[in-house]
Order: C-alpha cells, then structure tokens, then sequence
C-alpha cells in the first residue's frame, strides 16, 4: 500500500498548472497571484461518507461531487474559479479509489480551469474538504443581501431531482438513473453566475432546499417573498416518476440541487434571459420580493401551502 507521500506524488501527477500559481503542491503552503483589481473569493466545503454521500458511491463520483459543490458556492458569488486545495480522510491507502476519485475531481476542475494547488491527506473515516478560490472584479461579488422588495425571484436549470434520486435510493424500489445522475454529478452553474454580474441584486446556490435558501437571502435582505409553486422549474423526468403532492416536498426541502436562485428587478428580465441563454442555461422567474417578511407558498388553484419539513440541517437531521 503507498503511503502519504506516494499518495501526494500520485495526485501531483496529474495536476494541469496555471499561469498564475507561483508555486503549486510540493512546498509547504501554495503561492498564488491574485491579479490587480480583482477580489479572493474563498469557500470551503466538508463531504463525509454516509452524511452527504452514500458510502458505497463511486469513486469518481464523489471526487466530481466534492468540488462542484464549492464551486457552485463560487457560482452564486459570480466568482470565476482559479484554485483549490484538497484534504483527503481515507480509511485506507488506495492508489485505485484515489485514481478514480481524481478522474472526477480533475475532469471538472479541467473544464473550468481550476488548478489544485494543495491539501492535506490523513488516514481516518472517508471525509473529503475542499477549499476553492475564485476571482472577482472588485466590489461585484453576488451577495445574499441586496435584494429588494418588487423584484422577481429566478431559479436556474430544474429543482428536486437530487432529492428525488435519494428518495428512490432510500425506498430500495425502482430508480431513475437520470435523476441519480442529478445527486451524483451535480453541474455547477459556474458560467450563470458570471452572467448575472451586474444584473442580479442578490443570490444563492440551492444546496439545502429552495425553502432554506431562499429564506436566507430573504433574511439577508429584511424581505418577503411570495412563491407560485405551479412556476418551479420541473425536469420531464422528475414528473413523470412524481405528482405534484410528492413533488414539493423534494423540490422546496430536499437540497442537493446546486442551481441558483438569484433576484433581479422585473426591468432586468430581458437582459438576464439573454446573458443566461449565451451561457447555455436555462432560468424561470417563480415568483416576487415583498417588503412584508415571511415566504409564502401559493399552489397553482391560489391556495397557501406549507412545507412539510425545513431543509437538512446538521446537529438538527431533518425536521
Ligand atoms: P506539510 O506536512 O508541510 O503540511 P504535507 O506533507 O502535508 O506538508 O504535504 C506536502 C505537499 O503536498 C503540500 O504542498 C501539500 O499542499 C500537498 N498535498 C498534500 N495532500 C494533498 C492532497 N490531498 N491534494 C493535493 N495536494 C496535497
Ligand atoms: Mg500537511
């Protein structure tokens, strides 16, 4: 079995450089170039196996997991992805699981330009963190504060097929590996992000549920918000395996979705459709800002419905 710094050697490697990292893996700390005029924007991330994966899932699975959810945080930051580092908890020293895990990881961190420039490795229950920086023109960081009452609340790509494929999973009955692909690969909206610079007033990534989320720039920003549940965006997939009663649920509390939600004012409708259509995503205004606080749900027949539970929260499981 190789030892810690076989393992290093393995995951340097293969590793692409970038023109503005100094020094990469190998010193004792990495040494990056941020450029003039520009903001760090830094976010940190934890997977740990049977909390936010299930432990048997495919190496390169979790390796595409564990970064796209931080760079989906530097989506809803509209920041563009430059480095990472990567600290790896791993039961026992696997060239194999960690070749695999690095076939995720590396394919997208390749396509976005994302240079791994260090981390950690440690023998212990799986547990993968990453740390992801991104680059921001000063000042133009997508905050969650900043909304404002009349502005209309988007929601990019489709919502609740993750948590439809974890339903699925858990009830050991018939799956749909369209939506288990949403759970295990999630594609974060790096490049809608960058779009919705100086057009959203505020945003967020959908990694907890809409309900959750959204209640979070709305605290953010001492504001309302009045959602029509006929307009969430619905992959073809997720109705066909769930009606409307079932599909709520998923869609509002389950999380895992990695989409944005982002506010704009009505004015900016035009011009976000097309910067978002030129970055090949797809988005849907679901509802309105209000300066009265609270989040209210209206069904397509105009009727106030509750979720039935809030989003994941850890030390709290689902409640
Ligand atoms: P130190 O003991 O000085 O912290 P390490 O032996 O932990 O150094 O790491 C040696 C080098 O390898 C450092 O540059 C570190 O950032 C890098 N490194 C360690 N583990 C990983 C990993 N899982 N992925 C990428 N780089 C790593
Ligand atoms: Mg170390």
């Amino acid at each position: 079995m190789p030892g810690e710094f076989a393992l290093i050697d393995r995951i340097r490697a293969r590793v692409r450089t970038r023109h503005d990292v100094a020094l990469g893996i190998g010193d004792d700390a990495a040494v990056l170039r941020v450029p003039a005029g520009y903001d760090l924007v830094v976010t940190s991330d934890t997977l740990v196996a049977g909390v936010h994966f299930p432990a048997e899932s495919a190496a390169a699975d979790i390796g595409w997991k564990a970064l796209a959810v931080n760079l989906s945080d530097l989506a809803a930051m509209a920041a563009t992805p430059a480095w990472c580092t990567l600290a790896l908890t791993l039961p026992q020293s696997d060239a194999d699981w960690v070749d695999s895990f690095l076939d995720g990881f590396l394919e997208l961190a390749e396509h976005h330009d994302l240079c791994l420039v260090g981390g950690d490795t440690t023998q212990g229950p799986l547990s993968i963190t990453v740390t992801a920086h991104g680059l921001v023109p000063e000042g133009q960081a997508l905050r969650r504060s900043g909304a404002q009452a009349g502005d209309e609340v988007w929601v990019t790509g489709s919502i609740g097929d993750a948590a439809g494929a974890l339903q699925q999973w858990r009830a050991r009955g018939p799956a749909s590996a369209k939506l288990r692909h949403r759970l295990d690969r999630p594609t974060p909206r790096v490049e809608a992000g960058l779009a919705l610079r100086g057009l959203a007033t505020a945003g967020i990534d959908l990694s907890d549920g809409l309900a959750a989320d959204l209640g979070h720039v709305l605290a953010a920003s001492a504001l309302g918000a009045r959602i029509d549940l006929g307009r969430l965006p619905t992959s073809r997939t997720l109705a066909d395996h769930f009606d409307e009663a079932a599909r709520w649920p998923l869609q509002l509390s389950g999380g895992d979705d990695y989409e944005l939600c982002f506010t704009a004012p009505p004015a900016a409708a035009f011009a976000i459709e097309q910067a978002l259509d030129q970055a090949g995503v797809t988005a849907t205004v679901i509802g309105q800002l209000e300066a009265t606080p609270g989040l209210r749900w209206l069904t397509p027949e105009g009727e106030d419905y509750t979720p039935p539970r809030a989003g994941y929260q850890h030390f709290q499981g689902v409640h």
